[in-house]
């Protein structure tokens, strides 16, 4: 039960941060800025992008935003 709560408090530390990197443009396991990644332009017009750490995200150029891919994605 305290182990449970503690991976929760966990959770909801990193997660706010994870957030606010990839706000920011940044891969959140590193914190390095995802434009020095691999870009791949996708059929929707968006961006696959793996970083150099081996993350993959998605950056929609409409909204200039980066989000983590999805496993189908992958
Ligand atoms: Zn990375």
């Amino acid at each position: 039960m305290i182990y449970f709560n503690q991976i929760t408090m966990l959770k909801n530390v990193i997660a706010p941060i994870q957030a606010w990197l990839i706000s920011q443009g940044r891969c959140v396991a590193d914190g390095q800025p995802l434009d020095k990644g691999k870009k791949e332009k996708r059929k929707d017009g968006t961006f696959k992008i793996v970083h150099s750490c081996g993350r993959i995200y998605i950056y929609d150029s409409k909204t200039k935003k980066y989000r983590r891919a999805l496993l189908e994605e992958v």
